[in-house]
């Protein structure tokens, strides 16, 4: 049994205004994407539109015994290549379009890495920091309930993303598992091990980050014993990455979480920086460190630069400021189409989010396999099937780059975008 992990109360995160508008970014990458490999009309406008999205505002009984009523998303952009895979967010910024955009991303993510399962995504408008453990449960449980009759292991599988967990998957599982009347493990991924979870997918995407930046690394000839490093967003994702990279031989000299960022330019302890975060809710403040925001992380002089936190962090009003030699992109949409336009101008590489930050749906898929299945791999297996999907991405991603003289993005979204439009194509319009 999991018991629930309190987590220190943090300030409400506030929606950034200047956000730029997530969803006509990706349809935009999609055009573009479409134009380049000669994709049909017709196909482009069967991916322009998500396929199914749900919006559900359901009930929620809060401590002090009133009602709130929450809203929440799942959106499942492609059925074509399989049954739907993606993440549960919980943040004050959810958004019907922001949650387009992900699923969007979900689909191509996917087929970079060949997955049998196209891209959906979810979420709930919500401060998860300012629920207690209780109200949480009971959001995640009637959140799961709404969604019972459209997920399923055959359907749509969901998982965590930002502000959701182990704890929250697990409450999930079990909401529907009760619906259906037996242990459904693969319903959901990134459960607890003792729920029928993967060994090593709670690290999984920092893993695939540090692998890639490893990768990245040597083919751009940067030596990371002699490495800065610098991670922006110090959850999971980010603070994984930080310590696989470290463990590379990289000095971490920043990192920044929502309640702000941290410089020493000798290194950070990262076991201590974590510590300190777990008791105060944020890095920020750890003693013996110069404080940045969370913003101006990104342009703190370094060799490989991990945008790790939310969309839209590198743009055209801060691009032409970052100092670095690498950009490994941990976080979904980090960087906005202008701002990629001024790094390549820069000539400094981007290696993209949809294969960088995959590992984490690749364990996912091991996840669901080994719940299928129910038999199940040890993490040495798991991190060498990680490892060797994740290679094959890598380097077809790098050699189409090369041979088409297209930026590491474009690469990987056009091979993808050409996978699912094959798979459309072929399986032709019904009725
Ligand atoms: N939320 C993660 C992502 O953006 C994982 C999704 C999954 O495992 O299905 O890739």
């Amino acid at each position: 049994m999991t018991t629930a992990i309190s987590r220190p109360r943090r300030p409400a995160q506030v929606a950034d205004p200047d956000l730029p508008d997530a969803w006509a970014m990706a349809r935009a990458q999609l055009r573009a994407s479409a134009a380049r490999t000669g994709i049909e009309r017709d196909v482009v406008e069967r991916l322009s539109h998500c396929e199914r999205e749900f919006t559900l505002n359901f009930p929620v009984r809060m401590d002090d015994g009133t009602l709130h009523i929450f809203t929440g998303y799942r959106v499942q952009h492609s059925l074509a290549r399989g049954p739907v895979k993606g993440g549960l967010r919980y943040a004050p910024t959810v958004a019907i379009d922001e949650v387009r955009a992900l699923a969007m991303w979900m689909t191509w993510k996917c087929a970079l890495v060949g997955l049998p399962f196209g891209g959906a995504k979810g979420g709930v408008r919500c401060d998860p920091h300012s629920l207690s453990d209780g109200e949480r449960e009971r959001l995640t449980r009637r959140f799961a309930a709404g969604l019972v009759p459209v997920i399923g292991p055959a359907v749509d599988i969901p998982a965590p993303d930002l502000g959701t967990g182990p704890q929250e998957m697990a409450w999930f599982m079990d909401t529907v598992s009760m619906h259906v009347g037996h242990a459904q493990p693969g319903v959901v991924t990134g459960k607890p091990v003792s729920v029928g979870g993967s060994e090593g997918r709670a690290e999984a995407t920092g893993r695939g980050i540090a692998l890639c930046t490893a990768w990245a690394a040597d083919r751009l000839g940067i030596d990371l014993h002699r490495s800065r490093l610098v991670v922006q967003g110090f959850g999971n994702v980010g603070a994984t990455a930080a310590r696989l990279i470290h463990a590379q031989g990289a000095t971490v000299i920043a990192v920044a979480d929502a309640g702000g960022g941290i410089h020493r330019e000798e290194g950070l302890d990262l076991v201590a920086v974590a510590r300190h975060a777990r008791i105060h809710g944020t890095v920020a403040g750890f003693p013996g460190t110069e404080p940045v925001g969370r913003n101006g992380i990104l342009e703190v002089p370094c060799d490989v630069l991990v945008p790790a936190a939310v969309e839209g962090q590198i743009t055209s009003a801060n691009a032409s400021r970052l100092s670095c030699r690498l950009v490994v992109e941990g976080a979904n949409g980090p960087t906005t189409p202008e701002a990629d336009e001024i790094l390549l101008a820069r000539g400094i590489p981007v290696v993209p989010d949809i294969l960088c930050n995959s590992g984490g749906v690749v364990v996912s898929y091991f996840e669901w396999v080994q719940d299928l299945q129910q038999f199940f791999w040890n993490e040495a297996e798991v991190n060498a099937r990680l490892g060797a999907i994740m290679r094959t991405a890598f380097e077809a991603t790098w050699d189409r780059a090369t041979t088409s003289g297209t930026t590491l993005r474009e690469a990987a979204l056009d091979l993808a975008i050409s996978r699912v439009a094959e798979t459309i194509r072929v399986r032709g319009l019904y009725p």
